[in-house]
């Protein structure tokens, strides 16, 4: 798959504000938060979309999804809710062909979403 700029991200070779680490998942303030917390949880090893992933993926999409959950009662925002998104091609609205999971939270989330 072509390289994306969270690669540069996970080699820090463009600053972003991280806020988790462990050895296969990074997570960094979204650049246009969309909720006081938006924060993108992406494994470091580049997977472009969740179309892309095999039955071997499986503990590490789960692992993205406990770090998101882990993050939010780090941060004490758990028990009052939050959302977690994972964007998949054009009409999924994906722009960064990294996969990503989106954790929003802070504020009351609409549904439907646009
Ligand atoms: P998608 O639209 O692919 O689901 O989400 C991509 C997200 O990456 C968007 O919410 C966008 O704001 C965010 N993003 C794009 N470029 C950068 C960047 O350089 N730094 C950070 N921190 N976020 C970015």
């Amino acid at each position: 798959m072509a390289e994306t700029l969270f690669s540069k991200i996970i080699r820090r070779e463009i600053p972003a504000d991280i806020v988790y680490e462990d050895d296969d998942v990074l997570a960094f303030r979204d650049i246009q938060p969309q909720a006081p917390v938006h924060v993108l949880f992406i494994p470091k090893r580049a997977v472009a979309t969740l179309n892309d992933l095999v039955v071997d993926d499986a503990l590490l999409i789960g692992k993205l999804v406990l770090a998101a959950a882990t993050f939010a009662k780090r941060e004490g925002f758990a028990d009052a809710g939050y959302r977690t998104v994972i964007n998949c091609n054009p009409d999924g609205g994906q722009s960064v062909y990294h996969i990503h999971l989106h954790l929003l939270g802070g504020r009351q989330m609409q549904w439907p979403p646009g």
